[in-house]
């Protein structure tokens, strides 16, 4: 069928760069909202997903006098971490976007995840456009609270003019990699300046571009799921990785939060029969508990065989389960999502790390878990140990715990736990 308005589904964009460019920042300015300051150490590690609405679009841009025909419903960003062991989450990201911003701090120029990221975007061929964030850094910016930029500009004086051109042209020189043209939008996530034709650049970017990815993230107890492509309808049915292997369920209820609100900040729903991508969504399901947080989602259509949607659900787990040592020994590792469990795995076993996994876990530490990792005590004591990285201890696991002599070691900063894990091997050394 043709792409008509009603037809066109919202593009998915995410944003990437360096640690501390602004990129969480950059979305709540864009949103109206604080999330960057109640993130654990400033750090994103989960990956976010917000949905803009047309009609705000449409109010943020009105003064560009764009004439914004806006074809597209709106716009959802996925947030991604920043950090180094997240490599793995962050190509998870770029995955499944249409679109990229890429943050760069305008007083750092080019970082190494600036550089990294460039090369996830190249790798998968995704169009990106360059927000050179922090202009109001700039000695003796004027603040134009959220004016298109052209304009804010002219408001600056020479010196403010000539430093920006500056810090451009490094940004320039140090790019070895010519004979592309990149959109560079220079922003600030303070003052707003430049969000107006951040936001212009993406829709029409997107509104020119036919959209075709087809992944479907999911995590959550009663899941929750960024529709990256097609439809889904109360009573279809499908199929999730689970730790026993496939779920097949019926979706009872379909459930997106406020527009404008982000997946991960607890809120009211609205119910909806059926949606249309790009959306981040929450399903209701039986049998969802044992869902792996961080998996894609399937739905059955009327010509496929279950039997190959189960086997292709449960392709995310298996690079999962390769990371256990096949020695048996080692420490237990537990994470809320399987995303995360990827980069924490993928830290551990990096060779500055190199600590041996024997068992995995997603969701709260529960005494089941604590039980799995007792089995060490008698193998490689040290190893007796759940190295658990943003996620919630049950107290009776923690009890269990404590009798056993199995150590537990919880953080929202995957990079503490192998100081934790150091000091406790350097103590039972002594
Ligand atoms: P992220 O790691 O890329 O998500 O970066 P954050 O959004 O957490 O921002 C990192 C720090 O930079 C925070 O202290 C922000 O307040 C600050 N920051 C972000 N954007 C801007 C900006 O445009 N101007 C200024 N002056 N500070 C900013
Ligand atoms: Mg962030």
């Amino acid at each position: 069928p043709q792409e008509t308005e009603e037809n066109l589904r919202s593009p998915i964009c995410c944003i990437m760069g360096h640690v501390d460019t602004g990129k969480t920042k950059l979305l709540d300015c864009i949103r109206g909202t604080n999330v960057q300051e109640g993130e654990a150490g400033g750090i994103t590690q989960r990956i976010g997903a917000t949905y803009f609405p047309a009609d705000n679009i449409r109010e943020r841009t009105k003064e560009l006098k764009a004439d914004a025909k806006l074809k597209v419903p709106g716009l959802l960003v996925v947030d991604t971490p920043g950090h180094e062991s997240f490599t793995n989450l962050r190509s998870r990201g770029s995955g499944l976007c249409d679109i990229a911003i890429l943050v760069v701090d305008i007083m750092h120029g080019l970082e190494p995840q600036t550089i990294e990221s460039l090369n996830l975007l190249k790798m998968r061929n995704t169009e990106f456009i360059v927000a050179l964030n922090k202009v109001d850094r700039l000695y003796g910016w004027k603040v134009c609270r959220n004016s298109p930029i052209q304009k804010a500009m002219k408001q600056q004086s020479k010196d403010v003019k000539n430093e920006f051109s500056m810090r451009l042209t490094q940004l320039y020189y140090n790019n070895r990699e010519m004979g592309e043209t990149f959109s560079i939008v220079p922003t600030s996530a303070i003052s707003g300046e430049g969000i107006p034709d951040l936001l212009l650049l993406l829709v029409h970017w997107t509104q020119n571009n036919v959209l075709e990815v087809k992944v479907v993230e999911g995590h959550g107890t009663t899941i929750d799921v960024v529709l990256v492509n097609g439809v889904l309808h109360e009573g279809d049915q499908i199929v999730v990785c689970g730790m026993q292997g496939p779920i097949v369920t019926t979706i009872r209820a379909l459930l997106t939060q406020h527009p404008m609100k982000e997946l991960r900040v607890k809120g009211t729903y609205l119910h909806h029969k059926q949606i249309k991508a790009a959306q981040g969504i929450k399903i209701a399901a039986q049998g969802l508990e044992h869902a792996i947080a961080g998996t894609g989602l399937y739905v059955v259509g009327a010509d496929d065989e279950l039997e190959d949607i189960k086997e292709a659900s449960m392709e995310d787990m298996k690079s999962v389960l390769s990371r256990i040592d096949k020695s048996g020994e080692g420490v237990y590792v537990q994470a809320s999502t399987l995303g995360p469990l990827e980069a924490l795995l993928e830290f551990l076993k990096s060779p500055a790390v190199n600590i041996a996994v024997s068992g995995i876990g997603i969701g709260p530490v529960h005494k089941k878990d604590v039980m799995k990792a007792s089995v060490m005590l008698e193998k490689k004591k040290e190893y007796a140990t759940i190295l658990a990285f943003d996620v919630k201890v049950n107290p009776e696991a923690r009890e269990l715990a404590d009798d056993m002599g199995v150590k537990i070691f919880i953080t929202d900063v995957i990079y503490h736990l192998f100081d934790q894990f150091k000091a406790h091997i350097d103590n039972l050394k002594e």
